[in-house]
């Protein structure tokens, strides 16, 4: 399959590794939007937040677990804020599903993320 994310959890496609188990990958964000910018992916391929469903939503209560537990490691003291994209009106680039995490500075809030 020609998928980007898939790429990366094969180690086809290099990429700065934050965290990964048996269930998720964690990487920095190429083009980071605030001082702290990882991605959480799931090592299955799921195209995105709609295709979310009793099979596969371990995946995501999971990805939430290591976001809170990256946060804890790494002292995000002040916050942190998990974002998916889904489709194309949200912007949604990479058809796998993927949680932004971003941290290390005071956020807005808007449709257009607000940060
Ligand atoms: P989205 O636009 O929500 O689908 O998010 C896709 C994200 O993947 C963007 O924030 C990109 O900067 C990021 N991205 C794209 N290619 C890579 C890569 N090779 N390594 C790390 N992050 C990437
Ligand atoms: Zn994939």
């Amino acid at each position: 399959m020609d998928c980007l994310f898939c790429k990366i959890i094969a180690g086809e496609i290099p990429s700065a590794k934050v965290y990964e188990d048996e269930m998720v990958y964690a990487f920095k964000d190429i083009s980071p939007i605030a001082p702290i910018h990882y991605l959480i992916i799931p090592k299955v391929h799921i195209s995105g937040a709609s295709a979310i469903d009793e099979s596969n939503s371990k995946y995501v209560a999971h990805i939430f677990e290591v976001a809170a537990k990256i946060a804890a490691d790494e002292g995000f003291a002040d916050g942190y804020r998990v974002i998916t994209n889904c489709g194309e009106d949200a912007g949604q680039s990479v058809h796998h599903l993927h949680f932004h995490v971003l941290a290390g500075k005071k956020m807005g809030w808007s449709a257009d993320s607000g940060v």
